[in-house]
């Protein structure tokens, strides 16, 4: 799968590194971050933060609507 990003820049020669979270479009390195998130479990009725940070990758164009 090839960045949608660089393919709407006239670069097909780019790979993806994964699919935005948000938009579900392939994204390149350069196109995309990967931040931390936090993790809900449920522990019986009490949701529970897990203590360790999961990871999601975000695109561009989503990433600065997130911010906005
Ligand atoms: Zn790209
Ligand atoms: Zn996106």
């Amino acid at each position: 799968m090839h960045c949608y990003d660089c393919a709407q820049a006239g670069r097909h020669d780019r790979d993806g590194i994964g699919a935005c979270t948000r938009c579900g479009l392939f994204a390149c390195a350069d196109h995309s971050r990967v931040v931390r998130t936090t993790v809900q479990r449920p522990i019986g009725v009490i949701p529970m933060t897990s203590a360790l940070p999961s990871r999601r990758l975000v695109c561009g164009t989503c990433r600065t609507a997130e911010a906005a």
